[in-house]
């Protein structure tokens, strides 16, 4: 499991980005990519993002 970026929603604000505690987040084309090897699942970006972009799968 790892956080995954529905990109028809991400705007690319970059916010999960900032918030992510494991930095496993970047933006890549304007749009949150997750290094799922990085990501550690706590879902603080599933909460910060403020179009619902990210779900824990
Ligand atoms: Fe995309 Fe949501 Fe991350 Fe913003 S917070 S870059 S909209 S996934």
């Amino acid at each position: 499991m790892a956080a995954k970026v529905n990109n028809e929603e991400c705007t690319g604000c970059g916010i999960c980005v900032d918030e992510c505690p494991a930095t496993a987040i970047e933006l890549k084309n304007d749009k949150a990519k997750v290094d799922e090897a990085e990501c550690t699942e706590c879902g603080t970006c599933v909460d910060s993002c403020p179009n619902s972009a990210i779900t824990m799968e």
